[in-house]
Protein backbone atom coordinates (compact mmCIF):
# COMPACT_ATOMS: atom_id res chain seq x y z
CA UNK A 1 0.00 0.00 0.00
CA UNK A 2 1.29 3.94 -0.75
CA UNK A 3 1.59 6.51 1.44
CA UNK A 4 -1.20 8.35 0.09
CA UNK A 5 -3.49 5.89 1.05
CA UNK A 6 -3.05 6.18 4.63
CA UNK A 7 -6.51 7.09 6.32
CA UNK A 8 -7.55 4.07 4.83
CA UNK A 9 -4.63 1.93 6.06
CA UNK A 10 -5.76 3.35 9.21
CA UNK A 11 -9.39 2.02 9.39
CA UNK A 12 -8.01 -1.17 8.13
CA UNK A 13 -5.22 -1.09 11.52
CA UNK A 14 -8.42 -0.86 13.56
CA UNK A 15 -10.26 -3.54 12.48
CA UNK A 16 -6.62 -5.78 12.32
CA UNK A 17 -4.76 -5.07 15.44
CA UNK A 18 -4.59 -7.18 17.56
CA UNK A 19 -5.60 -7.56 21.44
CA UNK A 20 -2.66 -8.63 23.46
CA UNK A 21 -4.14 -9.99 26.61
CA UNK A 22 -2.13 -13.75 26.26
CA UNK A 23 0.80 -12.17 25.63
CA UNK A 24 2.47 -13.02 29.34
CA UNK A 25 1.64 -16.65 28.21
CA UNK A 26 4.06 -16.78 25.50
CA UNK A 27 6.71 -15.58 27.01
CA UNK A 28 8.07 -12.85 24.81
CA UNK A 29 11.61 -11.86 24.93
CA UNK A 30 11.35 -8.83 22.54
CA UNK A 31 12.85 -9.98 19.63
CA UNK A 32 10.47 -11.23 16.36
CA UNK A 33 10.80 -14.65 15.26
CA UNK A 34 10.25 -15.86 12.17
CA UNK A 35 10.37 -19.87 11.84
CA UNK A 36 10.59 -21.40 8.10
CA UNK A 37 9.66 -24.92 8.57
CA UNK A 38 11.14 -27.85 7.29
CA UNK A 39 8.11 -29.96 5.38
CA UNK A 40 7.66 -32.93 3.31
CA UNK A 41 6.67 -30.56 0.38
CA UNK A 42 5.59 -26.83 0.05
CA UNK A 43 5.41 -23.80 2.82
CA UNK A 44 5.04 -23.81 6.45
CA UNK A 45 5.64 -20.45 8.40
CA UNK A 46 5.66 -18.79 11.92
CA UNK A 47 5.76 -15.53 12.69
CA UNK A 48 5.79 -14.87 16.48
CA UNK A 49 5.82 -10.69 16.88
CA UNK A 50 7.76 -9.45 20.01
CA UNK A 51 4.20 -9.21 21.52
CA UNK A 52 3.45 -12.78 21.37
CA UNK A 53 0.96 -12.85 18.32
CA UNK A 54 1.21 -16.00 16.56
CA UNK A 55 0.72 -15.82 12.49
CA UNK A 56 0.78 -18.80 10.38
CA UNK A 57 1.70 -18.69 6.69
CA UNK A 58 0.54 -22.16 4.71
CA UNK A 59 1.29 -25.55 6.51
CA UNK A 60 3.01 -27.86 3.77
CA UNK A 61 1.61 -30.87 2.55
CA UNK A 62 2.65 -33.61 6.06
CA UNK A 63 0.38 -31.25 8.07
CA UNK A 64 2.86 -31.95 10.61
CA UNK A 65 5.62 -29.54 10.80
CA UNK A 66 3.78 -26.61 12.52
CA UNK A 67 1.69 -28.42 14.98
CA UNK A 68 4.69 -30.22 15.89
CA UNK A 69 6.56 -27.49 16.84
CA UNK A 70 3.74 -25.73 18.81
CA UNK A 71 3.80 -29.18 21.10
CA UNK A 72 7.19 -28.87 21.69
CA UNK A 73 7.73 -25.09 22.54
CA UNK A 74 4.05 -24.36 23.41
CA UNK A 75 2.35 -27.41 24.18
CA UNK A 76 -0.59 -25.62 26.56
CA UNK A 77 -1.02 -22.82 23.99
CA UNK A 78 -3.70 -23.65 21.07
CA UNK A 79 -4.54 -20.35 19.50
CA UNK A 80 -3.44 -18.69 16.18
CA UNK A 81 -4.04 -14.88 15.54
CA UNK A 82 -4.11 -15.20 12.20
CA UNK A 83 -3.56 -17.95 9.65
CA UNK A 84 -2.40 -16.96 5.68
CA UNK A 85 -3.43 -19.42 3.25
CA UNK A 86 -1.23 -17.80 0.34
CA UNK A 87 -3.17 -19.88 -2.08
CA UNK A 88 -4.85 -23.40 -1.82
CA UNK A 89 -2.61 -26.26 -3.43
CA UNK A 90 -1.99 -28.91 -1.57
CA UNK A 91 1.49 -28.00 -0.47
CA UNK A 92 0.33 -25.17 1.39
CA UNK A 93 -3.16 -25.86 2.27
CA UNK A 94 -3.09 -29.33 3.83
CA UNK A 95 -1.14 -28.54 6.69
CA UNK A 96 -3.16 -25.02 7.60
CA UNK A 97 -6.32 -27.19 7.18
CA UNK A 98 -4.99 -29.42 10.04
CA UNK A 99 -4.26 -26.25 12.08
CA UNK A 100 -7.41 -25.27 11.23
CA UNK A 101 -9.17 -28.32 12.75
CA UNK A 102 -6.84 -28.23 15.99
CA UNK A 103 -6.26 -24.86 17.29
CA UNK A 104 -8.13 -21.86 18.06
CA UNK A 105 -7.93 -20.04 14.74
CA UNK A 106 -9.05 -16.02 15.53
CA UNK A 107 -8.75 -14.94 12.14
CA UNK A 108 -8.05 -16.42 8.70
CA UNK A 109 -6.20 -14.39 5.50
CA UNK A 110 -6.83 -15.85 1.66
CA UNK A 111 -7.49 -14.99 -1.71
CA UNK A 112 -11.27 -17.05 -1.98
CA UNK A 113 -10.13 -17.81 -5.09
CA UNK A 114 -12.64 -20.26 -6.61
CA UNK A 115 -10.57 -24.01 -7.01
CA UNK A 116 -12.40 -27.57 -7.19
CA UNK A 117 -10.63 -29.23 -4.36
CA UNK A 118 -11.93 -31.37 -1.79
CA UNK A 119 -9.52 -29.72 1.02
CA UNK A 120 -10.23 -26.39 0.05
CA UNK A 121 -13.96 -26.81 0.31
CA UNK A 122 -13.42 -28.66 3.46
CA UNK A 123 -11.33 -25.48 4.40
CA UNK A 124 -13.84 -22.97 3.89
CA UNK A 125 -17.22 -24.89 5.13
CA UNK A 126 -14.97 -25.95 8.43
CA UNK A 127 -14.13 -21.93 9.24
CA UNK A 128 -17.34 -21.42 8.46
CA UNK A 129 -18.77 -23.83 10.76
CA UNK A 130 -15.92 -22.53 13.88
CA UNK A 131 -17.53 -18.67 12.90
CA UNK A 132 -14.11 -17.75 12.05
CA UNK A 133 -14.06 -14.12 10.36
CA UNK A 134 -12.31 -15.00 6.77
CA UNK A 135 -11.05 -11.85 5.07
CA UNK A 136 -9.85 -11.36 1.24
CA UNK A 137 -6.80 -10.28 0.81
CA UNK A 138 -6.45 -7.10 -1.37
CA UNK A 139 -4.05 -4.10 -0.94
CA UNK A 140 -6.10 -2.44 2.30
CA UNK A 141 -5.53 -6.45 4.10
CA UNK A 142 -2.58 -5.27 5.78
CA UNK A 143 -2.02 -6.38 9.46
CA UNK A 144 -0.86 -4.61 12.21
CA UNK A 145 -0.11 -7.11 15.08
CA UNK A 146 2.41 -5.39 18.11
CA UNK A 147 4.76 -3.66 17.04
CA UNK A 148 4.91 -5.90 12.89
CA UNK A 149 3.35 -4.43 10.05
CA UNK A 150 2.27 -7.23 7.16
CA UNK A 151 1.92 -5.00 4.15
CA UNK A 152 0.40 -6.56 1.50
CA UNK A 153 1.42 -6.14 -1.74
CA UNK A 154 -0.70 -8.61 -3.92
CA UNK A 155 -3.37 -9.15 -4.78
CA UNK A 156 -4.35 -5.37 -5.31
CA UNK A 157 -8.06 -6.16 -6.00
CA UNK A 158 -9.80 -9.12 -4.55
CA UNK A 159 -9.82 -12.22 -6.35
CA UNK A 160 -12.53 -13.73 -3.97
CA UNK A 161 -15.26 -15.64 -6.53
CA UNK A 162 -12.37 -16.01 -9.60
CA UNK A 163 -11.99 -19.29 -10.65
CA UNK A 164 -8.57 -20.91 -11.48
CA UNK A 165 -6.86 -23.40 -12.85
CA UNK A 166 -2.98 -23.31 -11.72
CA UNK A 167 -3.56 -20.77 -8.05
CA UNK A 168 0.56 -21.02 -7.84
CA UNK A 169 -0.08 -16.78 -9.46
CA UNK A 170 -2.78 -16.07 -7.01
CA UNK A 171 -0.05 -16.63 -3.92
CA UNK A 172 -1.08 -13.83 -1.66
CA UNK A 173 2.86 -11.63 -1.52
CA UNK A 174 3.50 -9.21 1.65
CA UNK A 175 6.08 -7.41 3.09
CA UNK A 176 6.74 -7.84 6.94
CA UNK A 177 8.22 -5.02 8.62
CA UNK A 178 9.58 -4.44 12.22
CA UNK A 179 11.68 -1.44 12.70
CA UNK A 180 14.29 -1.17 9.52
CA UNK A 181 14.06 -4.58 9.17
CA UNK A 182 11.80 -5.95 5.78
CA UNK A 183 11.23 -9.05 4.61
CA UNK A 184 9.43 -10.57 1.37
CA UNK A 185 6.91 -13.45 1.47
CA UNK A 186 6.14 -14.65 -2.54
CA UNK A 187 4.19 -17.64 -2.02
CA UNK A 188 4.57 -19.58 -5.24
CA UNK A 189 4.30 -16.38 -7.73
CA UNK A 190 6.18 -17.02 -11.08
CA UNK A 191 7.77 -13.99 -13.57
CA UNK A 192 4.78 -12.56 -15.07
CA UNK A 193 3.77 -11.77 -11.44
CA UNK A 194 7.14 -10.41 -10.30
CA UNK A 195 7.26 -8.40 -13.07
CA UNK A 196 3.86 -6.39 -12.82
CA UNK A 197 5.40 -5.80 -9.08
CA UNK A 198 8.20 -4.09 -10.70
CA UNK A 199 5.93 -2.00 -12.75
CA UNK A 200 3.55 -0.61 -10.13
CA UNK A 201 5.76 0.63 -7.54
CA UNK A 202 5.41 -1.65 -5.04
CA UNK A 203 7.64 -2.03 -2.09
CA UNK A 204 10.16 -4.52 -3.06
CA UNK A 205 13.28 -4.08 -1.50
CA UNK A 206 14.03 -6.47 1.93
CA UNK A 207 16.57 -7.80 4.08
CA UNK A 208 15.52 -11.47 3.91
CA UNK A 209 13.58 -12.63 0.84
CA UNK A 210 11.08 -16.14 0.71
CA UNK A 211 12.15 -16.84 -2.33
CA UNK A 212 9.36 -17.95 -4.60
CA UNK A 213 7.67 -21.07 -5.86
CA UNK A 214 10.41 -23.12 -3.84
CA UNK A 215 13.41 -21.99 -5.93
CA UNK A 216 11.81 -23.08 -9.26
CA UNK A 217 12.85 -21.91 -12.48
CA UNK A 218 9.28 -20.43 -12.96
CA UNK A 219 10.23 -17.47 -10.71
CA UNK A 220 13.03 -15.10 -9.19
CA UNK A 221 13.48 -13.43 -12.43
CA UNK A 222 17.32 -11.49 -12.58
CA UNK A 223 15.00 -7.74 -12.32
CA UNK A 224 13.21 -8.81 -9.51
CA UNK A 225 15.86 -10.06 -7.73
CA UNK A 226 17.67 -7.36 -8.39
CA UNK A 227 14.94 -4.72 -6.82
CA UNK A 228 14.37 -6.65 -3.87
CA UNK A 229 18.01 -6.92 -3.36
CA UNK A 230 17.81 -9.12 -0.65
CA UNK A 231 20.99 -9.84 2.23
CA UNK A 232 19.67 -13.53 2.63
CA UNK A 233 17.32 -15.36 0.92
CA UNK A 234 15.38 -18.90 2.00
CA UNK A 235 14.82 -21.56 -0.34
CA UNK A 236 11.87 -23.69 1.54
CA UNK A 237 12.38 -26.93 0.18
CA UNK A 238 10.27 -29.80 0.47
CA UNK A 239 12.48 -32.67 1.79
CA UNK A 240 10.56 -35.24 -0.17
CA UNK A 241 9.74 -33.05 -3.08
CA UNK A 242 8.77 -34.32 -6.63
CA UNK A 243 9.91 -30.98 -8.19
CA UNK A 244 13.58 -30.22 -9.11
CA UNK A 245 13.98 -27.29 -6.69
CA UNK A 246 15.58 -25.19 -5.86
CA UNK A 247 16.59 -25.54 -9.92
CA UNK A 248 20.61 -25.14 -10.34
CA UNK A 249 20.37 -22.04 -12.28
CA UNK A 250 18.50 -20.11 -9.89
CA UNK A 251 20.79 -21.41 -7.39
CA UNK A 252 23.48 -20.06 -9.62
CA UNK A 253 22.00 -16.96 -9.99
CA UNK A 254 21.65 -16.02 -6.66
CA UNK A 255 25.33 -16.45 -6.39
CA UNK A 256 26.20 -14.49 -8.96
CA UNK A 257 24.29 -11.87 -7.05
CA UNK A 258 26.37 -12.78 -3.78
CA UNK A 259 23.03 -13.41 -1.67
CA UNK A 260 23.42 -15.73 0.72
CA UNK A 261 21.29 -18.24 0.50
CA UNK A 262 19.53 -20.87 3.29
CA UNK A 263 17.35 -24.18 2.29
CA UNK A 264 15.12 -25.93 4.51
CA UNK A 265 16.29 -28.98 3.01
CA UNK A 266 19.20 -28.72 5.48
CA UNK A 267 16.53 -27.99 8.32
CA UNK A 268 14.16 -25.39 9.65
CA UNK A 269 15.55 -22.01 9.37
CA UNK A 270 14.66 -19.46 12.38
CA UNK A 271 15.27 -15.51 11.99
CA UNK A 272 15.73 -13.54 15.18
CA UNK A 273 15.25 -9.96 14.66
CA UNK A 274 15.31 -7.25 16.90
CA UNK A 275 15.76 -3.46 16.74
CA UNK A 276 19.33 -3.53 15.16
CA UNK A 277 20.19 -6.97 13.80
CA UNK A 278 18.51 -10.19 12.53
CA UNK A 279 20.57 -12.99 12.79
CA UNK A 280 19.25 -16.18 10.84
CA UNK A 281 19.70 -19.61 12.65
CA UNK A 282 20.07 -22.90 10.86
CA UNK A 283 21.31 -25.91 13.16
CA UNK A 284 24.50 -25.13 14.61
CA UNK A 285 25.08 -22.31 11.55
CA UNK A 286 24.26 -18.64 12.55
CA UNK A 287 24.69 -15.34 10.86
CA UNK A 288 23.40 -11.67 11.88
CA UNK A 289 23.68 -8.94 9.55
CA UNK A 290 22.37 -4.98 10.35
CA UNK A 291 18.72 -4.33 9.36
CA UNK A 292 19.09 -2.06 6.81
CA UNK A 293 15.47 -2.45 5.06
ZN1 LIG B 1 4.20 -24.58 -3.35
Amino acid sequence: MKPSQFSLLSIVLCAFTFTGWHVSERMPDEKLHIHVFETDEGDAMLIKTPEGHFITIDGGINRTAISSFFREKWFWDRKIDLLILTHPDSDHINGAYELLQSFAVEKILFTGVQKDQEIYKNFISLAKEKNIPMVFADQWSDIQAGSVFLDTVYPLTSLAEKTVEASNNTSIIFQLRYFNFEMLFTGDIEADKEKILLTNGTPLKSDVLKVAHHGSNTSSSLPFLKSVQPKSAIFSVGQKTRFPHPAPAIVQRFTDLQIPTWNTKNGEVEIVVDADQFCILQKKEEKCMKNEG
